[in-house]
């Protein structure tokens, strides 16, 4: 039988990127309880996965950082990392959702001192640099993480790795014993949370991400800046490890196209123009590094305007306007040969570069249709607000593809409408007992 907490007057708030962040923090410093799950062995989401934020260019770090010190100040917020809803029941005001733990090996003891990854010689994917190579299976899931805590990767358990980390674990953190937990918790709202996915590359046939070794998505090339991430913050090549100077971004790689993702993703033209900074970031101003964007039309708005219209002030990035047709491998070099018609004058070209990078479309990680509780969504699988959905509320890019900024607005909203629900469970229940 599996444990049941909380009260339906407890928000739940599934996913712990920056909007589950913001939606809980709101919902707890507006008194309520909340329960924050998060299925990764970390917080923040795909933002902790980025080099740097549009329109400042400043570190997600800096924004991530605030709210996880909102969250360590706020007792009214319970944290469950490692854990996934399995079933919804019940209805607006009285919900019972189960929920399924794996286990991390790792307890509250660990000071992340990296004894244990150091007599660790097993590796395993690095899911957090998009499997751009490998890391220890004992490890920090990145170097910001919080909470800041080792996990042992399932696979290790049963090995004599395993047991040699447990043994030279000085603070006893070590629990090979650990095994899946089930939770039962109790909710009068839920705040769905569980943010966006890149498309699957390999499914655009024509670009050849899953032929040619130089064709990259946007969400890897944020990565390679990083200066722990897998290049060590070089943009090196990923066939012959050669510096990228001449770099192709095509747009709308999956989104607005009926073969693949219908929608505009809508942030891919604004991170194509920031990725484009990096060029001279990383190789300075005066360098003959430089940036080709192909694009159908930007897209972007408001206060973007301006970054949109400096970008193209730069004349090291070139606009070219149109859709790619497709991408070939120049086989005695490595470099990708891009080519289209640009639309401006109807010129045919087949343009080389050193590395392109697809503005991979953005989809729900879990569509509408796949949570339990027949969630209304839209024809993309983003959450609707509907009436049908009772007091489940969809919150950032759960609920369409946003920027952080539009992201956190969606949460606050979301977090009001749950503080609604249980708002009026309570009253309901203070009139019965009035009564
Ligand atoms: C290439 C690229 C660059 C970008 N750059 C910028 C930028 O510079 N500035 C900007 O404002 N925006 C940028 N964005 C957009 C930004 O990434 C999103 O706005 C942000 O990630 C939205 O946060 P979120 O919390 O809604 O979703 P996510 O970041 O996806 O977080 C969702 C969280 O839910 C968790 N989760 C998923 N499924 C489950 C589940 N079943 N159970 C429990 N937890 C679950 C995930 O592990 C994750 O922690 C960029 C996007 C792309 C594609």
């Amino acid at each position: 039988m599996a444990d049941v907490i909380a009260s339906n007057e407890t928000i739940l708030v599934v996913g712990a990127g920056i909007s589950g962040l913001t939606a809980a923090l709101e919902a707890a410093e507006c008194g309520k309880q909340v329960i924050l799950l998060e299925k990764n062995p970390a917080i923040g989401g795909r933002v902790s996965q980025l080099y740097r934020y549009f329109p400042k260019l400043c570190k997600p770090a800096c924004g991530l950082e605030i709210n996880v010190r909102r969250l360590k100040a706020n007792p009214r917020v319970r944290l469950i990392t490692m854990a996934e809803v399995t079933a919804i029941d019940g209805q607006a005001g009285d919900y019972t959702v189960s929920v399924h733990i794996r286990p991390r090996f790792v307890n509250e003891n660990c000071t992340a001192c990296g004894a244990c990854a150091e007599v660790v010689n097993q590796e395993i994917e690095d899911t957090f640099n998009y499997n751009m190579g490998t890391v220890k299976a004992a490890y920090l899931p990145h170097n910001a993480a919080y909470p800041q805590r080792y996990l042992l990767d399932p696979s290790l358990i049963g090995s004599p790795e395993a047991q040699a980390a447990k043994a030279v674990c000085k603070y006893d953190a070590i629990d090979l014993e650990m095994q899946d937990e089930q939770l039962q918790i109790k909710a009068g709202a839920i705040i769905w949370a569980t943010g966006w996915k890149p498309y699957d590359a390999a499914k655009i046939q024509a670009y050849g991400y899953d032929r040619f070794e130089n064709v990259i998505t946007s969400v890897e090339f944020e990565r390679m800046m990083d200066k722990y991430g897998p290049t060590g913050g070089r943009l090196l090549r990923p066939s012959d490890g050669k510096e990228a100077r001449n770099i192709a971004f095509i747009q709308c790689a999956g989104s607005r196209d009926q073969n693949h993702l219908p929608h505009c993703s809508r942030i891919c033209c604004m991170a194509s123009l920031k990725q484009s900074t990096y060029l001279s970031e990383q190789y300075g101003q005066d360098s003959d590094a430089r940036a080709s964007i192909y694009y159908i039309d930007i897209r972007v708005i408001d206060r973007f305007e301006d970054f949109y219209r400096k970008v193209q002030a730069d004349e090291k990035v070139h606009f070219i306007k149109s859709k790619v047709a497709s991408v070939v491998e120049d086989s005695s070099n490595g470099d990708v040969i891009l080519h289209g018609v640009n639309t401006e004058g109807y010129h045919r070209y087949a343009n080389h570069h050193d590395l392109c990078v697809l503005a991979i479309g953005m989809q729900p990680s879990v569509p509408a249709s796949k949570i339990n509780g027949g969630i209304r969504g839209d024809s993309s699988g983003f959450i609707e607000l509907d009436i049908n959905n009772g007091a489940i509320f969809g919150a950032g890019c759960a609920s369409n593809a946003l920027d952080v900024n539009r992201a956190a607005q969606s949460a606050t909203a979301a977090a009001l409408y749950a503080i609604q629900t249980v708002n009026r469970v309570a009253r309901a229940e203070q009139t019965m007992i009035g009564e």
